[in-house]
């Protein structure tokens, strides 16, 4: 399928590794232009290398931390006029709210919530003008059934998903969409990392731990990053303009709710 978005030009944030980097690799796949954006600068070089060798696609890179005003500005110079938006940020870590003052709070709120708010407001009326505009958030699967100790993201990333409600409805009439895709267990380092906790308390070793979610999750195994980049890919396409304002679930149905 000819998914119809060769030659659009996207800022994928966060995508070094794990799933901002499936979804750049995804749309270069396609076609797209990509600029992809991480704090650390070596690994996002070497990772635009893999894509544009993967792919054959111009990608271009802007070092900064995406949760700062200078973090956004710098992806905004690399791409000034994006037709697509993938918004992402690392999770919060995790722990217990009785620990969490308001720094940590404002942290989580300007990664997972004010950061892809304000880079939509950067860019938004741009795509009205242009007719055209895909805005994908990745959100997580705690924002259906929030997991206890990741309450800075499932506080953070629920802010955002009601305001991705309102907003949604308004620009699809320009055919600029705004959906988010919802992560569940994805084998990515963050994933690994969020393990740590449960392993130790469980008295497993990482490994076992991981083993054992996997087996737990109803497809028996963990989400491979392609599949989430290529939903993404999908989200991005032309033949998705009347698709606004959902929450798409990525987690092998570990979900269980009719709807
Ligand atoms: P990952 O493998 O740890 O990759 C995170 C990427 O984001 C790296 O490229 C990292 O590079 C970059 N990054 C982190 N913070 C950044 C910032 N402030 N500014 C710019 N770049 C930043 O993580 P992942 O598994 O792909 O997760 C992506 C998002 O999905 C996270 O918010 C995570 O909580 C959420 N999620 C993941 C899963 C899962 O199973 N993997 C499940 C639910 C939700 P630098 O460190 O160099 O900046």
């Amino acid at each position: 399928m000819d998914l119809g978005i060769a030659g659009r030009r996207a800022i994928v944030c966060a995508a070094s590794k794990g799933l901002g980097k499936a979804c750049a690799m995804a749309l270069a796949r396609e076609g797209v232009a990509v600029t992809i954006t991480a704090r650390t600068a070596d690994l996002l070089e070497a990772t635009a290398e893999e894509i544009r060798k993967a792919t054959g696609a111009t990608v271009t890179t802007a070092v900064g931390d995406i949760a700062t005003e200078e973090g956004r500005a710098a992806a905004l110079a690399a791409c000034p006029e994006p037709d697509i938006l993938v918004n992402n940020a690392g999770g919060p870590p995790p722990g217990d709210f009785r620990d969490w003052d308001r720094d940590e709070w404002i942290r989580a709120l300007d990664a997972n919530m004010l950061a892809p708010i304000f880079l939509i407001k950067a860019t938004v009326d741009g795509m009205i003008d242009r007719k055209f505009g895909r805005i994908v958030n990745i959100t997580s699967g705690s924002v259906k059934s929030p997991i206890p100790h990741l309450g800075l993201s499932n506080g953070a990333r629920t802010g955002l998903t009601g305001f991705i409600a309102g907003l949604s409805r308004q620009t699809v009439r320009h055919n600029v969409t705004i959906n988010n895709l919802l992560p569940g267990p994805f084998e990515t380092d963050r994933l690994r990392g969020t393990m740590v906790g449960s392993a130790k308390a469980a008295g497993r070793s990482i490994d076992e731990e991981m083993d054992l979610r996997r087996k737990q999750n109803p497809a028996g195994r963990f989400g491979d990053p392609a599949e989430f980049g290529a939903a993404c890919a999908f989200l991005c396409s032309a033949h998705a303009g009347f698709m606004t304002g959902q929450n798409m679930l990525l987690d092998g149905g570990s979900f269980s709710g009719t709807l």
